[in-house]
Parts: structure tokens; C-alpha cells; sequence
């Protein structure tokens, strides 16, 4: 951690300036320092529908992790080189990823088919649509 720290402040004494910061009373305060060394990208159009109050702490987490594809479907634990037979465990039929686990597997499609009906709106039928819909 202190290399870390050191590489990031770019010098022993800036890292020491950067740790007396978010000292409080004698202590590091990791909340202050989490906010200080983390990285900071632009905001995702995506981000009020996942980190939403009224929304579960294992919902929003499992939302991002659909929103940007790392989601443990069986395609991306191939890729992660994980030897499985790439079937939808709904249907048995064809590969299984986001987006037919999620929109286009029968069982899936369905699901959307009678809450767009209850909803009176159209079903969807991608992530893309349905983020721009939520
Ligand atoms: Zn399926």
C-alpha cells in the first residue's frame, strides 16, 4: 500500500501530505482516502437507473454488473477460461449471454411479453431499449 500510495502522490512527501489529509485526531480516515486515491471517469448514462435509492444493494450491484457485461453468464465464464458448455439454463437450447438470457431466450421473452401488457407499454427487447426506457 505505501508504494501505492507513493506512486499515486508522486513523491514519499506528497504521500505523507496526502495520509496527514485524511488524518482526523491521529488517524486515517479510509473514507477520505478511498475518495482521494480512487479514479474517477465520466458519468455513465446508465448510473441513476443502477444506483438508484429505492433500489436494493444486490439489485444495483447485480444491474452493473449486467451494464457492463460482467455478469457470470456461462460466455463470460468461458472467457474467463472456465470449461462449461455453453447452454441458456432456461432453455437448454442456445448460448447462453446477457442478451438472451435476458431478452430473447423463450422463458425470458415471456416474462417481458406479460409486464409490458400489464404495463400497457411495448415489450423489450435489448439492454440498450430498456435502460432508455427505465
Ligand atoms: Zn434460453
Amino acid at each position: 500500500m505505501k508504494d501505492f500510495l507513493v506512486a499515486q502522490a508522486g513523491s514519499p512527501s506528497l504521500a505523507v501530505g496526502w495520509i496527514q489529509d485524511c488524518s482526523i485526531r491521529g488517524q486515517v480516515n479510509t473514507g477520505l482516502m478511498y475518495q482521494l486515491l480512487r479514479q474517477r471517469g465520466d458519468l455513465v448514462p446508465w448510473s441513476s437507473l443502477v444506483h438508484d435509492k429505492a433500489c436494493l444493494p444486490k439489485h444495483s450491484f447485480l444491474s452493473m454488473l449486467v451494464m457492463v457485461n460482467k455478469l457470470p453468464t456461462i460466455d463470460n465464464l468461458v472467457l474467463r477460461g472456465i470449461h462449461l458448455v455453453n447452454r441458456c439454463v432456461l432453455c437448454c437450447q442456445y448460448s447462453e449471454d446477457i442478451q438472451h438470457l435476458f431478452f430473447l431466450c423463450p422463458y425470458s421473452a415471456k416474462v417481458w411479453t406479460t409486464m409490458a401488457a400489464w404495463l400497457q407499454t411495448t415489450s423489450s427487447t435489448s439492454l440498450a431499449h430498456v435502460t432508455i426506457w427505465f
